[in-house]
């Protein structure tokens, strides 16, 4: 006899995949419901005339929990490590500047005014206390170091990460480690210097994988046999009428059906799962709503080698809004991994859009891809059109870790306590960085496990009281 389905994962990125992975490692039954017809989510992979365009991440930071997840997935060996020296640019006046990433950097670096750099390396002598009121990341470094560094050094790598804008990105929801920092230490480069002597290993390498980002996604669903489900959609869940669990309304091939279930986990982008759960509890849905999410285009263009005048030595370029672009940045995927373009080409990926720049996202493909065309060239000096072309729109991409995001956090947890045996993750509850996705994926498959297990508990002590005679 099969056993009945315990728990029902919501959705096949990587918050959905490995969270249903840690689920079968501790023994659950589970099954992951996705609504396109293959997993993956943001992340993938296409390969065309000898490129390999990454349509979402580009590589990601192999931290602790990801690296867990490898080896249990046995693909360690098909790892890709970017060179961890490998310079990163910010364009400024016409120029490509390296980020200065040591002390002896900073004193020499064309990138900033000599007061910037002062303030830098006298940061760690100036002991500031947060202010109590929720600070912007903009204002927390402006207090700190200045505007220029907001502009041409912080804002480019927000941008990068988060296609935030700093004025209403939270210091404290979006890069909690610098806010502990200050509260600890009176200064971020004390900070920083502390958590090197603490944790004195080799940070966390920059990877891929030979054939792309869609390795992991392919093994970890290649892995759930039967138990992923593509071309499934939720609609929404509520909690069963008789025999407790849930009932979940799914649409597959355009039919409407249901299934029911112990424990629902939704690993749905926020403005999804708010949908979903509207019907159970519309506070959560409501504070699930409430968290934005910004556009983003990812432009990769191919070029043959002899085109680009730039060496193209090191990891891509980051671009300040006030050189007037509309290009955030470009990584140059060709020199971090070899194997993504053909032995005589290169290839680079654009991201445009983000919070500073929504409207260019809406724009056609080819309009997209003819802008950050004209401005690529200009900043790398290529002569003549890219040979090859791959334009990914996203128009929710990024969910925004706001002034109020961790405020939204507490409510959502509040609610979650009214619907036991329901679980929320992805990329809104720790980061968005894939690592932070894996962490969250298993943070909830251990708080279903151990919500089944006290069921179960409770089940059996049931059972075991004597009727009343
Ligand atoms: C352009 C871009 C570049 C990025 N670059 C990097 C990077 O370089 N490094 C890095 O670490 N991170 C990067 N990130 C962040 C990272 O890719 C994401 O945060 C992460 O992939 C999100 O995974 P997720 O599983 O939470 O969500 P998603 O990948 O969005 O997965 C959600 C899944 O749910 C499915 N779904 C939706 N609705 C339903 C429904 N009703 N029923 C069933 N299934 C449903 C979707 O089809 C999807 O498969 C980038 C993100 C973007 C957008």
């Amino acid at each position: 006899m099969t056993q009945p389905i315990q728990v029902a994962v919501i959705g096949a990125g990587i918050s959905g995949l490995s969270c249903a992975h840690r689920l079968r490692q501790l023994g659950v039954s589970v099954i992951v419901l996705e609504s396109q017809e293959r997993g993956g989510g943001l992340v993938g992979t296409i390969e065309r005339n000898g490129f390999r365009f990454e349509t979402g991440p580009q590589s990601f930071l192999c931290t602790k929990p990801v690296l867990e997840l490898i080896r249990a997935l046995n693909i360690e060996g098909d790892l890709l490590l970017a060179n961890p020296r490998a310079p990163r640019y910010i364009y400024k006046n016409k120029r490509l500047h390296a980020v200065p990433m040591s002390p002896p950097a900073i004193l020499t670096s064309s990138l900033l005014s000599f007061s910037s750099r002062y303030r830098i390396i006298a940061e760690r002598f100036r002991h500031t206390r947060p202010p109590t009121p929720e600070e912007s990341v903009a204002d927390f470094v402006r207090r700190k170091f200045g505007n220029e560094i907001l502009e041409y050094l912080v804002a480019p790598f927000v941008s990068g990460v988060y296609a935030g804008d700093p004025e209403f990105l939270s210091l404290k929801s979006a890069f909690p480690t610098l806010d502990e920092w200050e509260r600890d230490h009176g200064s971020i480069i004390r900070g920083a210097m502390n958590s090197r002597k603490t944790s004195p290993g080799p940070r966390p390498a920059l990877c891929s994988f030979r054939e792309g980002m869609k390795t992991l996604m392919e093994t970890l669903t290649r892995n759930l046999d039967s138990a992923f489900v593509p071309g499934v959609r939720a609609d929404s869940i509520e909690r069963s009428a008789s025999g407790g669990g849930f009932t979940i309304r799914i649409t597959q091939s355009g039919q409407r059906e249901e299934m029911k279930v112990q424990s629902v986990i939704l690993a749905t982008p926020a403005y999804i799962s708010g949908h979903i759960v509207d019907a159970l509890s519309p506070n959560l849905a409501k504070s699930l709503l409430g968290i934005p999410y910004a556009p983003v285009a990812v432009v990769a263009h191919g070029y043959k080698r002899l085109q680009v005048a730039n060496s193209l030595v090191g990891f891509g370029v980051l671009i300040p809004r006030k050189e007037a672009l509309r290009t955030l940045g470009t990584v140059w995927n060709s020199s971090l991994f070899p194997g993504s373009a053909p032995s005589d080409s290169v290839l680079v990926t654009s991201f445009v859009g983000g919070a500073t720049d929504p409207e260019i996202v809406h724009e056609e493909p080819d309009e997209i891809s003819s802008i950050v065309e004209e401005e690529t060239s200009r900043i790398l000096e290529i002569s003549g059109a890219p040979v090859a072309k791959q334009v990914t729109r996203y128009t929710k991409g990024l969910p925004q870790y706001n002034l109020g995001h961790a405020h939204i956090l507490e409510n959502i947890n509040e609610e979650l306590a009214n619907s036991p045996g329901v679980f929320l993750t992805g990329n809104y509850w720790i980061g968005p960085a894939l690592g932070n996705c894996v962490e969250a994926g298993k943070q909830a498959a251990e708080s279903a496990q151990a919500y089944l297990t006290a069921q179960k508990s409770a089940t059996a002590a049931q059972s075991t009281i004597p009727a009343a005679s």
